[in-house]
């Protein structure tokens, strides 16, 4: 069959046009070269904008309702100025095995349905200084 003898068709990567010369090319030129590389990078630029302006718009909200460092509060007004709560920055299990949710220095814990206190973390505890 004459289809086994033939190369597999390469193509750009970026533009799409059918590959010529060299088996390990990846990119028509250059130019497609820099395309490539420049539409990913928006891309991802893109993605940690959004992901941190969520992050900042909730630790805004945890720092509105947590103006002394601790606080109890109902879900609604989370809720209400818009926290998301699939986004924080990290964990934080106590010995009992509760996690408090942080977005950046504040944190946040349901301790019964629907209501939440919230805390504050100046600095890392548990962080070794030599
Ligand atoms: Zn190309």
């Amino acid at each position: 069959m004459a289809l086994l003898d033939q190369q597999p068709t390469r193509t750009c990567d970026y533009c799409g046009e059918v590959l010529r010369g060299r088996s390990d090319k990846k990119f028509c030129n250059a130019e497609c070269r820099n395309g490539f590389h420049n539409h990913f990078a928006t891309l991802n630029d893109a993605f940690m904008r959004k992901v941190n302006k969520i992050l900042r718009k909730n630790r805004r909200i945890l720092a509105e309702l947590n103006p002394d460092g601790k606080a109890n509060v109902h879900v609604d007004r989370l809720n209400d100025r818009g926290f998301s709560f699939n986004y924080h920055t990290h964990i934080y299990t106590t010995k009992e095995g509760r996690e408090y949710r942080f977005c950046y220095e504040f944190g946040y814990l349901e301790f019964k349905p629907d209501w939440f206190v919230l805390v504050r973390r100046d600095q890392e505890r548990g962080e070794k200084r030599s």
